[in-house]
């Protein structure tokens, strides 16, 4: 399938449009996906067990408590794998990496970071050293289809899928895998509100916005982000869209205030400058850049 040209299109039937990131967003999953799932699987493929602990408190703070939280998982590895070597226990222990030159070089040169386009370069290329990071993953995909069932959306997700429908272009833009985007929206009925649904293999959120808008004649000022990730806010300024954050630790809140306030000031015109500045400011201080064990 060409992923991009399905971007393209999207049809325009509304001068607004909406972007939904989902994990951690619109779904309260990022601490269940990564805790059960990820952390453990990342453990047993890349050879962790002698440093469990360091591990999962590195995994952790990459995706979930930072900066960095919600990037792709492909990345993900990368980033925690950088910050493992830092601590004093895994260089003690005399634990090493599994070799990475060529998941870097893959890394660095694809955009659509998940298992279909890993699978075909390790087809194409016989990078054997490759194979580890799509078994890992693919036990990822496994864990999270037995494990993330009932996790219903944030109060008010529906209130603003309702309030949008009819006056706004809505879709999902995310890094998670397409499959379990389509069984997790479906679940709780909310897929007949989007007219696409963007994943990791899609390419990147800043691709997604781009492919899915670029030349169809949508205003900059009806362009809006919403996610709970610095890589969404970059994603939209990449696209120099409006981003509403959903403030990790504060979801609740932030839907609330979505309800009441924010959504209106989109469709009116009054989103952009201070609103937008003092969203921002909030979101900025809600998530670390470094981490605070003691050995950092
Ligand atoms: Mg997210």
């Amino acid at each position: 399938m060409d992923f991009v040209a399905e971007l393209r299109d999207m049809s325009k039937k509304h001068d607004y449009i909406v972007c939904f990131d989902s994990d951690g967003c619109v779904f309260d999953t990022m601490e269940l996906k990564h805790k059960e799932c990820f952390c453990p699987a990342f453990i047993k493929h890349m050879g962790m067990q002698a440093v469990s602990k360091y591990a999962r408190e590195v995994w952790d703070f990459v995706n979930l408590y930072s900066k960095t939280r919600g990037c792709n998982r492909f990345m993900g590895v990368q980033y925690a794998f950088a910050m493992l070597q830092t601590r004093p226990a895994f260089r003690d222990r005399g634990v090493t990496l599994p070799d990475c030159r060529a998941f870097e070089d893959w890394l660095a040169c694809e955009t659509k970071l998940g298992n279909p386009a890993l699978a075909a370069h390790i087809e194409a290329s016989g990078e054997t050293s490759l194979k580890r990071f799509l078994d890992w993953s693919s036990e990822v995909n496994q864990r999270v289809e037995e494990m993330v069932h009932g996790v219903a959306p944030f109060p008010g997700v529906r209130e603003i899928l309702a309030q949008a429908d009819g006056k706004a272009d809505m879709m999902v833009v995310s890094q998670t895998p397409l499959e379990a985007l389509a069984r997790e929206w479906k679940e709780h009925e909310m897929d007949g509100y989007v007219q696409m649904i963007a994943g990791q293999e899609h390419g990147t959120k800043t691709e997604h916005i781009r492919f899915a808008t670029e030349g169809k004649g949508y205003a900059k000022q009806c362009i809006l982000m919403v996610g709970d990730a610095p890589g969404d806010l970059a994603a939209a300024q990449a696209n120099q869209a409006l981003f509403y954050p959903i403030v990790p630790g504060q979801e609740e809140q932030s839907w609330a205030d979505f309800v009441q306030e924010g959504l209106g000031r989109f469709f009116d015109g009054s989103f952009a400058g201070e609103y937008q500045a003092s969203l921002l400011h909030a979101f900025d201080k809600s998530l670390p850049e470094k981490p605070s064990w003691p050995d950092a």
